[in-house]
């Protein structure tokens, strides 16, 4: 075993030289801000009848971009009513096929205007554009092409059974995917024939707004689809509006379970799809240069900003210090910077309070004995920024291998055998996702079979797929998003009657 390791210590490459990227920043100008925008109900821009607004700023410049409303009780009782008589006067009893229709050109807008969405999406979140541009907003096409697919089939999809609408879902989505949580709520529930009241995050509102406009565009029924911005307290008014009759909701364990105490016993229908705290790993015969690069998309990816991130590396021993020497190296040619800048792989921060939060959660792993790496890199003056980091030396009962950082920072465990890997990556409340990196397909079913992970990698690492269901068990929720599994919570299945929609 330990010459394995010395020979791959030994071909290892020597340090990588110096590359120094010109700047090359993603034009901004294509993006045409308001001052000001209003709440989006029955198909218009509205003001907000609690006559507030807020900012939301670049976390890149703290610049503000603009003014955004906020929907106060009046104006939630406004968007579930425009959505409620949406459903009842059309939505509901349009066919399948025409659903599809309108779902197809969201989703052909969307491809049109994609520089446009992903440029603001990276202004209002910080995430790097080429994130933005490769990941979120073709995703986000496909998710609509892909639930496009299945309006008119709906009785092909559950055999034996009819689907039926439920009517109007209240939709509560994060930060660190606005336009693409967006797709992942909104597609599926249109398909299925539900009209929704869509609740962004406080901190990143403005590709939703931008997505009202691309519905006003493809003419989408007034009322079908109703945006309003707020902070948590609009979010909580539309999880609690009477009128809504299934809640879906993606972001933290702690207000996801205080969402359920608000639904139980009301009858409405709920998904949850909240934190992890996910184990990624490696055994002593992965491919290791291409398990630190699914390290690093793991961990670093969007700042670390991703539920089912891979926040939590267990390397089998005798290739730990090799693998650490790969990963530290390879940290160094990070480069973290502009989030407008096409060469940036790591951007800003989403907020001020996240930052606070990564911080916090850093220096307990440092009070709390772990040793911490941070690569040498200049961090620009104004924004919020975090280096990217690792820990080593963490055990099980640290706070930085149990909690939700939500930020680019990895807890590095070892492991000896198959067996003690699988115990460590259950232990967690948490049961979002996994990566296994080994060259035995024997192995990667092994332990698939054993870890408690809604959505397990073998040798890759944050691959998404409209077809794919995405959902946790225990702390980290429940149902299902994407695929068919992601339509079910959206529809009453029946006993079929016959006829088809
Ligand atoms: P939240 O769970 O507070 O935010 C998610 C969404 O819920 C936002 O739209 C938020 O509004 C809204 N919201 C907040 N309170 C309520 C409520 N009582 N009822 C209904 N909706 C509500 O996450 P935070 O932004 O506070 O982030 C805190 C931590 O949560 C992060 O550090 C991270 O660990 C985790 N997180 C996990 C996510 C995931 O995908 N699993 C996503 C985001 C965060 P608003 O933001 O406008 O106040």
């Amino acid at each position: 075993m330990t010459d394995k390791v010395e020979r791959r210590a030994q071909q290892a490459p020597t340090r990588a030289a110096a590359w120094d990227y010109a700047s090359a920043p993603e034009s901004a100008e294509l993006v045409k801000l308001s001052d000001e925008y209003g709440l989006f109900i029955d198909g218009q821009f509205v003001e907000p009848k609690s006559g507030k607004h807020f900012a939301t700023i670049n976390p890149a410049t703290e610049e503000k971009l603009a003014e955004v409303g906020e929907a106060g009780p009046e104006d939630v009782d406004l968007a579930v009513a425009a959505a409620r008589g949406a459903w009842e006067s059309s939505w509901r009893d349009l066919p399948g096929r025409e659903r599809a229709k309108y779902l197809f050109r969201i989703a052909r807008a969307l491809q049109e205007r994609s520089r446009e969405f992903a440029v603001l999406e990276t202004m209002d979140g910080g995430k790097p554009i080429k994130e933005s541009r490769d990941v979120d907003v073709p995703l986000a096409a496909a998710h609509f092409f892909y639930y496009a697919g299945w309006a008119d089939k709906l009785d092909y999809a559950f055999p034996n059974r009819e689907a039926r609408p439920l009517g109007v879902a209240g939709q509560v989505i994060p930060w660190n995917f606005p336009l693409l949580m967006a797709a992942w709520k909104l597609a599926p529930a249109l398909a299925a024939g539900n009209t929704v009241v869509l609740k962004p995050a406080e901190t990143t509102p403005l590709t939703a707004l931008l997505l009202a406009e691309v519905i006003q565009e493809v003419d989408l029924p007034p009322g079908v689809v109703n945006i309003i911005t707020g902070a948590g307290e609009t979010g909580a008014l539309v999880v609690e509006h009477p009128g809504v009759d299934k809640v879906a909701f993606t972001g933290s364990t702690e207000v996801g379970k205080s969402i359920r105490r608000a639904v139980a016993g009301t009858g409405k229908r709920l998904t949850l799809e909240l934190g992890g705290k996910a184990a990624n790993v490696v055994f002593d015969d992965a491919p290791l240069d291409q398990a630190v690069e699914g390290i690093v998309n793991g961990i670093y990816f969007n700042q670390g900003h991703v539920c089912c991130a891979g926040s939590r590396l267990l390397v089998q021993e005798p290739i730990f210090e090799h693998l650490l020497d790969k990963l530290k190296d390879r940290l160094q040619t990070l480069r973290v910077g502009d989030p407008l800048d096409k060469n940036t792989d790591l951007g800003a921060i989403n907020s001020k309070q996240q930052l606070r939060k990564i911080e916090e959660l850093v220096e307990s792993g440092v009070e709390e004995g772990a040793q911490i790496y941070q690569p040498e890199c200049r961090l620009p003056e104004r924004g919020f920024w975090f280096r990217p980091t690792l820990f080593t030396g963490v055990s099980q009962s640290h706070r930085i291998a149990r909690e939700e950082i939500f930020g680019p920072v990895l807890s590095i465990l070892t492991f000896r055998t198959p067996e003690e890997a699988v115990e460590k990556a259950n232990n967690t409340p948490y049961g979002l996702s996994a990566g296994v990196w080994t060259e035995k397909g024997s192995r990667i079913l092994w332990m698939a079979q054993r870890l408690r992970a809604g959505v397990i990698w073998a040798n890759t690492f944050n691959r998404f797929d409209p077809s794919s269901p995405f959902g946790g068990y225990k702390e980290s929720g429940f149902g299902r998003e994407g695929g068919l599994h992601g339509l079910e919570p959206y529809l009453e299945l029946v006993p079929a009657s016959g006829g088809r929609r």
